[in-house]
C-alpha cells in the first residue's frame, strides 16, 4: 500500500467518525441544524477516498477525478452551511447550490488544461479556499466572542489559506500529470496529511463549540426554574455573587417577597391556578424591578429581587411598585375579580455583609410583613442612617 492510498483510508476513517459524532451530538444540541450539516459534510467527505482509489485503480478515470473533486467541494459546502447556521448567519440553500455549481464548473473548466501551472492548481484549489475564508468570516463577524469562537474563524482561516499553499506546493514539486499519476507523487502524500491535518483540527474544534454550547445550556437549566423562567435559588445566588464582585465597594439592596395566603389559592383554583400565579408574579417583578436587576424564584411563593448600587430607601419604593404591581396582573384562567398580593422585606448590604447575612435581614422583614397583616413592605434595620421605630430592629414603612 502506498503512503497516499495509506492517508486516503486514514482520511476516510477520520471523516466517518466525525460524522457519526456529530449525528448524535446533533440529537443532544440547540444548533441541531449545525450539527446535521457537519455530520452530511464529513459523510460526504468521506467519499473523496473512494472517487481517489477509483482515480488510481480504475479504467475510466475522469468520473472518478470529478467525484473526487465534487466531494471534497460538497463536504465544504456543507461545513460552511453549518458554521454559518451556528453562528447566526445561515447561507440560503440556493446561495449554496450556486456555490457548489460554481466550483464545479471551474473545475470541468480546467479539467483537460495541464495540471502544471499555478493558474491551474489556483483555479483547482480556490473554490475550497474561497468556501472555507467564507466560513471563517461568518465565524468573524458574529457576535459570539468566546475564545474559542476566535480559535475557530483564525483554524477556518488557516484551513482556507492552506489550499493556496497546496496550490504552490504542487506546482513546486509537482502534482503528476494526470490525476492517475497524482496518487503515487510525493505531493499527493503532503497533501493528503496536511488535509487529514485540517479535517482533524476543523472536526474537534467544531465539536469543542457544540459541547461548550451543550454545557453552558445544562448550567442554565441547572440554576433556572421552568416555571417561572427566573433564575432558580442557585442561579440567583451565583448571578448576585458575581453583581457583588463586579462592584466591589458599592452598597446594594435586596427585597424578598412571598405571595400572601398562597395556599388558599391552590386549595380554590387549583395548582395549576396556583402555577399561573407564580408565573405572572414572576413575569411582573422581571418587568417591574428594573434593567439591573437580578431577580429568582428561591422557594416554592418565595422570590428575590436584587438591586445594585442602590441605597435601602430606594429599594422600599421599588418593593412598593412591586406590592402594586401585583395586585394588578391579569392572570390567565382566573375570575376577573381574583387579586394576589404579596409581602415585602428589604435589606439593605452594606460593604462588610454577605449576602447570606441581607438574606436573613430582610427575612426577618418580611416575617414582620406577614405579622403586620401581609400585603406590606417591610424594611430591615440599617445601621445609623435611616429613623428607626425601636420595635424589633424593623423600620416601618406602612
Ligand atoms: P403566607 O401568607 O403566610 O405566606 O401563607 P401561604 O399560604 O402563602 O404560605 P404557606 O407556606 O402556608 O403555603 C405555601 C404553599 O405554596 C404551599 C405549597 O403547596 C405551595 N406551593 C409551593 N410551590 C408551588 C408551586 O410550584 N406551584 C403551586 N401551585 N403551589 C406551590
Ligand atoms: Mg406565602
Ligand atoms: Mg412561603
Amino acid at each position: 500500500m502506498s503512503a497516499a492510498v495509506f492517508f486516503l483510508a486514514v482520511n476516510f476513517l477520520i471523516a466517518i467518525c466525525f460524522s457519526a459524532v456529530f449525528a448524535v451530538v446533533s440529537v443532544y444540541s440547540r444548533s441541531r441544524l449545525a450539527a446535521q450539516f457537519f455530520s452530511a459534510g464529513f459523510a460526504v467527505a468521506s467519499l473523496t477516498a473512494i472517487c481517489e482509489l477509483g482515480v488510481a485503480y480504475s479504467t475510466i478515470p475522469v468520473p472518478w477525478a470529478i467525484g473526487v473533486y465534487g466531494t471534497v467541494l460538497a463536504g465544504l459546502v456543507f461545513l460552511q452551511m453549518g458554521i454559518a447556521a451556528l453562528y447566526g448567519r445561515p447561507v440560503p440553500i440556493p446561495v449554496a447550490v450556486i456555490t457548489f455549481l460554481a466550483g464545479m464548473t471551474a473545475y470541468l473548466v480546467i479539467i483537460d488544461v495541464p495540471p502544471g501551472s499555478l493558474l491551474h492548481r489556483l483555479a483547482y484549489q480556490g473554490p475550497y479556499a474561497l468556501v472555507m475564508l467564507a466560513a471563517s468570516a461568518s465565524v468573524f463577524m458574529s457576535n459570539r466572542r468566546l475564545a474559542i469562537d476566535r480559535a475557530l474563524a483564525f483554524l477556518l482561516l488557516f484551513t482556507g489559506l492552506h489550499f493556496f499553499v497546496k496550490a504552490w506546493l504542487a506546482v513546486t514539486i509537482g502534482a503528476g500529470n494526470t490525476a492517475r499519476d497524482y496518487v503515487s507523487t510525493n505531493y499527493a502524500v503532503i497533501s493528503q496529511s496536511l488535509t487529514a491535518v485540517a479535517i482533524v483540527a476543523v472536526g474537534l474544534m467544531l465539536l469543542a463549540v457544540l459541547a461548550l454550547e451543550i454545557m453552558a445550556e445544562e448550567r442554565d437549566h441547572a440554576e433556572r426554574d421552568s416555571l417561572s423562567g427566573l433564575s432558580n435559588r442557585r442561579g440567583f445566588e451565583k448571578g448576585v455573587r458575581l453583581a457583588m464582585l463586579g462592584n466591589g465597594n458599592r452598597r446594594h439592596a435586596l427585597i424578598l417577597c412571598d405571595l400572601d395566603h398562597f395556599k388558599s389559592i391552590n386549595d380554590t383554583h387549583g395548582h395549576h391556578g396556583g402555577d399561573m400565579v407564580i408565573r405572572s408574579f414572576g413575569g411582573m417583578l422581571r418587568s417591574h424591578a428594573g434593567a439591573g436587576a437580578i431577580v429568582g424564584r428561591i422557594g416554592g411563593e418565595e422570590f428575590a429581587v436584587f438591586l445594585p448600587n442602590t441605597p435601602p430607601t430606594v429599594a422600599v419604593v421599588v418593593a412598593e411598585t412591586l406590592r402594586t404591581g401585583v395586585k394588578t396582573m391579569v392572570i390567565a384562567g382566573m375570575p376577573a375579580d381574583f387579586i394576589v398580593t404579596a409581602s415585602f422585606g428589604v435589606a439593605g448590604i452594606s460593604l462588610q455583609e454577605s449576602l447570606e447575612e441581607a438574606m436573613r435581614k430582610a427575612d426577618a422583614a418580611l416575617y414582620d410583613a406577614k405579622r403586620s397583616g401581609r400585603d406590606c413592605v417591610r424594611q430591615a434595620a440599617e445601621a445609623p442612617a435611616e429613623p428607626f421605630d425601636g420595635r424589633n430592629g424593623l423600620h416601618v414603612v406602612k
